[in-house]
C-alpha cells in the first residue's frame, strides 16, 4: 500500500483516483470544489482540507488540474506541496501543461529535493473511467520506473517516453496531429458530399486507402456513418472543442518557441477558437466541420 496525494478531484481526477483505492492503496484528495471532495469520498478517497493536509507523509503526489498556472500555484504556492511534502516525495502531473511548465515543475522539484515525473494522459473520460488511459512519462530512468507502477491501475498503456518533458512533448504533438487530421478530415467529408458521393460509400473507400486516419474511423462528421461520433448526437461533446483548443494552442505555442512552422495547426486552432467565441466551447470538436460547410449548415446539428 502507498499513500498518495491527489490534487484536482474533476472530471478525470475523480474517476482516476478512484482506482488507486481498488487497488489498496490510500489516497488522500483535495480540490477547491467542496462538493467534489464529498464525491470523491463516495470512492473511498479520504477527503481533505487543503493541499498541505493531503500530502503531509504521502510517498507519492499526483496533479490533475487544469492549466499549467494552476499546477505552479499548487506545486510552489503559499502551503503547497513544495512546502509540506517530505523530500524526496515522487511527484506525478497528469495534467495537460505548457512545455514550459513541464521545464519548471521539473528544475524547481528537482532542486527541492523532489522526484518529478510529467505523466499527461490520453484516452478521456471514458478512459478515466474505465481504467484504460495512456500515460506518456517523462523524466528521470528510476523515478519513471517507480511512476509506472503508481500508474497502472488507471491504465491500458504505459509509455517511458524519455527525459523530463518528454511527457507532455509526446502528448501535445500527437493532439496536435490529431487536430489536423481532424481538419482533413472535416474539410474532406464535405468535399465529397457536395461531389454527390454516398458518404458511406465514400467513408468505406477513405477507410482502406491513403485517406484513413484515427479521426476518420472514430468521427467522420456526418450522420449515420460511424456509430457513436458526435454528429449522431447533435455534436455532444466526446471531445470538446475547448479541450481540443487548449491541446492544439499549447502545441502551437511550442512550435513557435522552437522555431517549427505549423500552418495546418494553426488554422484548425483558429477554427476551434471561433467555436468558443459562439458560446460553442462545450460542443464537440468535431462541429468545426460547419467551416468546410458551403452555407454554414451542418447535417446532425440543430445550430445551437
Ligand atoms: P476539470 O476542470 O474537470 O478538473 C480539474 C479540477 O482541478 C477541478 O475540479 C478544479 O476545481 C480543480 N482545481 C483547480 N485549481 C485547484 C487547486 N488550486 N487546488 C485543487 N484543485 C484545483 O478538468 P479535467 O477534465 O479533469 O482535466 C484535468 C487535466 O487533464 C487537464 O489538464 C486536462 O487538459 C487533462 N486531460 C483531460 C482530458 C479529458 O477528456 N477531460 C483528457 C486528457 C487530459
Amino acid at each position: 500500500m502507498t499513500s498518495i496525494a491527489w490534487i484536482g478531484l474533476g472530471n478525470m481526477g475523480s474517476r482516476m483516483s478512484a482506482h488507486l483505492v481498488t487497488a489498496g492503496h490510500e489516497v488522500r484528495g483535495f480540490d477547491v470544489v467542496d462538493a467534489l471532495r464529498r464525491s470523491a469520498a463516495e470512492h473511498g478517497i479520504v477527503p481533505v482540507a487543503s493541499v498541505a493536509e493531503a500530502v503531509e507523509g504521502a510517498e507519492v503526489v499526483i496533479l490533475s488540474l487544469p492549466k499549467g498556472e494552476h499546477c505552479r500555484d499548487v506545486l510552489a504556492g503559499p502551503h503547497g506541496v513544495f512546502e509540506h511534502a517530505a523530500p524526496g516525495t515522487l511527484i506525478l502531473d497528469t495534467s495537460t501543461v505548457d512545455l514550459d511548465t513541464s521545464r519548471w515543475s521539473h528544475g524547481e522539484a528537482g532542486s527541492r529535493g523532489f522526484r518529478f515525473v510529467d505523466s499527461p494522459v490520453s484516452g478521456g473520460i471514458q478512459g478515466a473511467e474505465a481504467g484504460t488511459l495512456t500515460f506518456m512519462l517523462g523524466g528521470e530512468e528510476n523515478d519513471v520506473a517507480r511512476a509506472r507502477e503508481v500508474v497502472m491501475p488507471m491504465a491500458g498503456n504505459v509509455l517511458a517516453v524519455g527525459g523530463p518533458t518528454h511527457g507532455i512533448a509526446a502528448k501535445l504533438v500527437n493532439n496536435m496531429m490529431l487536430g489536423v487530421s481532424l481538419l482533413a478530415v472535416s474539410e474532406g467529408s464535405q468535399l465529397a458530399a457536395q461531389l454527390g458521393l454516398d458518404p458511406k460509400a465514400f467513408f468505406d473507400v477513405a477507410r482502406v486507402s491513403s485517406g484513413d486516419s484515427w479521426a476518420l474511423r472514430t468521427w467522420y462528421p456526418v450522420p449515420g456513418v460511424v456509430p457513436g461520433a458526435a454528429v449522431n448526437s447533435n455534436f455532444d461533446a466526446s471531445f470538446s472543442a475547448m479541450l481540443c483548443h487548449k491541446d492544439v494552442s499549447l502545441a502551437v505555442e511550442g512550435a513557435e518557441a522552437a522555431g517549427v512552422k505549423v500552418p495546418a495547426a494553426t488554422l484548425i486552432r483558429d477554427q476551434l477558437q471561433r467555436l468558443l467565441d459562439d458560446g460553442l466551447g462545450g460542443k464537440d470538436c468535431t462541429l468545426v466541420v460547419r467551416e468546410a460547410s458551403p452555407d454554414g449548415t451542418v447535417a446532425g446539428w440543430d445550430g445551437r
